[in-house]
């Protein structure tokens, strides 16, 4: 399999370069070259296997002529046997015809981790076979690095720095991240803000010579390996409600459009879909865009759906590179345009194509304590806030009552407690798993917002 990037200018390359490199040099995003394909009876066979199988089944025609191509199965089996689900991403009945695709079993209790967990397995097989190491280094404000780092703990080809800005994250969040065990995984609390964090980690990768030296790398969601693990939750929640012999939508909270883009690739390689759903907060940047063809970054306002609090979504692009007919000067035109005026419009013909398969809807905090509430008052059930705001724009969108209807659940109720026992009145409560957060013992190392400190703590911990 040979990818390209969105911006038409870098190498093309396989798999196992794809996945070191995250972005292309031209500042573009990879895809494959031409999109694998499923026949029905291909995809009605998924139904009834386990979760493992069906990732090793859709992943397989994306890592032809890798390391990894001879041993996906056991990756695959390895990387979800520690979810505390059975069946890793069950479905629960919200309302006639109405399920959510639970996609919080994982370490940290968020859908990230059905990615990143067969992500690091990949990074450091791949990086065996070729003798390389990296560093991964990161900024978080909570969400993304305690992920990463379960990602990436006690793999031996891997050493990760986070960056956390201090007093800035939620207990939880912070403790996901600090209480992990293993002599690769660093947290640098920095006493300044997330802002700070970012910077500090964007000044390293500008540094050529540190990138080259300590071999930089990142485990973000432009990386088209996090892409590709999502595809299998939607081929494995679909062939449970009817699929491939009907046709299902499904309902997304989308921050980076990288989840829901996830589908859309499952529909590329055929799955029968009716509609893509996509559920904004407040920040609702993509819901602007359907509803007027343009694309128009505006501040960031904090919600009670932080994990979906951006400005732009990068994986957006890649949607575009496919409606624009692969033309990667189109696409780098319009991403000029919007570092240059912050704003594009997508030609017609290509918005209309994308208005084919998707339509968005936005919900505040108001509506998102109401969505909460309701649906705890209706089945007893608690959801997140990022759930929420998908199950609101599952409702708002009234597809045909005959479609089957799947909403991603992206996280657990217990990871944004406040927002739950606010909306509802009940506290919820920790899986068995982290019960013993609280206790654990916390470590990281504090330092000041300066490059210079921040590079020598990388320089002296990085393993030889
Ligand atoms: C990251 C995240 C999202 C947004 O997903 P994207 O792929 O960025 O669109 C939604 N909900 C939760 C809980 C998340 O962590």
């Amino acid at each position: 399999m040979r990818y390209v990037s969105t911006r038409g200018l870098a190498p093309k390359l396989g798999f196992d370069d794809v996945l070191l490199a995250g972005l292309a040099t031209d500042g573009g995003l990879y895809v494959p070259a031409a999109w694998p394909t499923f026949g029905e009876s291909e995809m009605a066979a998924m139904e009834g296997l386990d979760y493992s199988s069906v990732a090793a089944r859709v992943m397989a025609p994306y890592v032809v002529g890798s390391v990894l191509e001879k041993d996906l199965s056991a990756l695959a089996e390895e990387a979800y046997a520690l979810f505390t689900h059975k069946a890793v991403a069950p479905l629960t009945p919200l309302a006639a015809n109405h399920w959510l695709v639970e996609l919080f079993h994982g370490p940290t209790l968020a859908f990230k981790d059905y990615a990143l967990q067969a992500v690091g397995l990949m990074f450091d097989r791949v990086l065996h076979a070729k003798g390389h190491r990296i560093t991964i280094v990161g900024a978080t404000s909570g969400d993304t690095g305690s992920a990463a780092i379960e990602a990436c703990k006690n793999k031996d080809a891997v050493d990760i720095f986070i960056l956390h800005p201090a007093g800035r994250t939620s207990e939880v969040q912070r403790r996901q991240m600090t209480t992990v065990e293993a002599k690769n995984v660093h947290n640098i609390e920095v006493t300044g803000t997330f802002d700070d964090c970012q910077n500090l980690v964007k000044a390293m990768f500008a540094d050529e010579g540190f990138r080259r030296q300590m071999n930089l790398s990142a485990v973000n969601s432009i990386n088209w390996a996090r892409i590709m693990a999502q595809v299998v939750y939607y081929f494995w929640a679909a062939v449970q409600v009817g699929a491939p012999y009907r046709q299902v939508a499904f309902s997304v909270p989308t921050g980076n459009f990288g989840n829901v883009f996830a589908g859309r690739v499952a529909a590329h390689m055929g799955l029968p879909v009716s509609q893509f759903i996509v559920g904004s907060n407040r920040n609702d940047v993509l819901t602007r865009y359907f509803e007027t063809g343009a694309m128009t970054m505006e501040g960031v306002v904090p919600t009670l759906s932080p994990s979906m609090d951006i400005q732009i979504s990068s994986n957006f692009e890649r949607l575009l590179f496919g409606a624009l007919g692969q033309d990667g000067d189109a696409v780098a035109h319009l991403l000029k345009q919007l570092q240059q005026n912050r704003t594009y419009t997508v030609p017609h013909a290509a918005h209309a194509d994308i208005l084919r398969y998707f339509t968005g809807h936005r919900l505040d905090d108001a509506g998102t304590a109401r969505v909460i509430r309701d649906i705890y008052a209706e089945t007893g059930y608690l959801i997140d806030p990022h759930t929420a705001v998908g199950v609101h724009a599952a409702r708002a969108s009234q597809i045909d009552s005959a479609i089957p209807l799947l909403t991603m659940a992206t996280a657990h109720p217990a990871k944004f407690p406040d927002a739950v026992e606010m909306a509802t009145g009940v506290r919820p409560a920790f899986p068995s798993s982290l019960k013993d957060l609280f206790s654990r013992t916390e470590r990281f190392t504090t330092l000041d917002t300066d490059l210079d400190t921040i590079k020598a703590f990388v320089r002296e911990n990085v393993r030889k």
